[in-house]
């Protein structure tokens, strides 16, 4: 996968996502990647998150709108990615999966369930416009 989540010089969010067809495209499988809220969602007044990982999971959980809610009700984006994770490792505990969360002043963070690498880049104008790393840890 590859997630993205946006914010332009307006203020405007947009996420998306990508899928390897988990893997490679089950015929007739939709996947997580174009479900709202599933691979990726996005809100202009709150943020945006994005997702990799088991999209079978993700689909019956919903954490990137799970996430976006919980900033919503003001949490912070660590705050919020660890808890969307933690939702599904609740259910499914061996879940392969991590996401990354923003908010619309452009604070970021991931989580990633247990055993995950996990990996996102950022690039804004806080990083002068070049791509930083961020590994998280589970
Ligand atoms: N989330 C994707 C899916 O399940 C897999 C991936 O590319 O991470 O379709």
């Amino acid at each position: 996968t590859i997630a993205m989540v946006a914010i332009d010089a307006k203020g405007n969010v947009a996420a998306g996502t990508s899928t390897n067809g988990a893997s490679h495209k089950v015929p007739g499988r939709i996947g997580d990647a174009p479900i709202a809220g599933a691979g990726a969602y996005a809100d202009s007044e709150v943020g945006g998150c994005g997702a990799t990982g088991d999209g079978d999971q993700m689909m019956r959980l919903l954490p990137c709108f799970y996430a976006v809610q919980l900033m919503r009700q003001g949490a912070s984006p660590k705050q919020a990615a660890e808890a969307a994770v933690d939702r599904i490792a609740k259910y499914y505990p061996s879940f392969w999966g991590g996401i990354v969360v923003v908010n619309v002043a452009g604070e970021h963070a991931g989580a990633a369930n247990v055993g995950t690498p996990f990996s996102y880049t950022v690039v804004s104008d806080a990083t002068g416009g070049q791509p930083q790393i961020v590994t998280v840890t589970s």
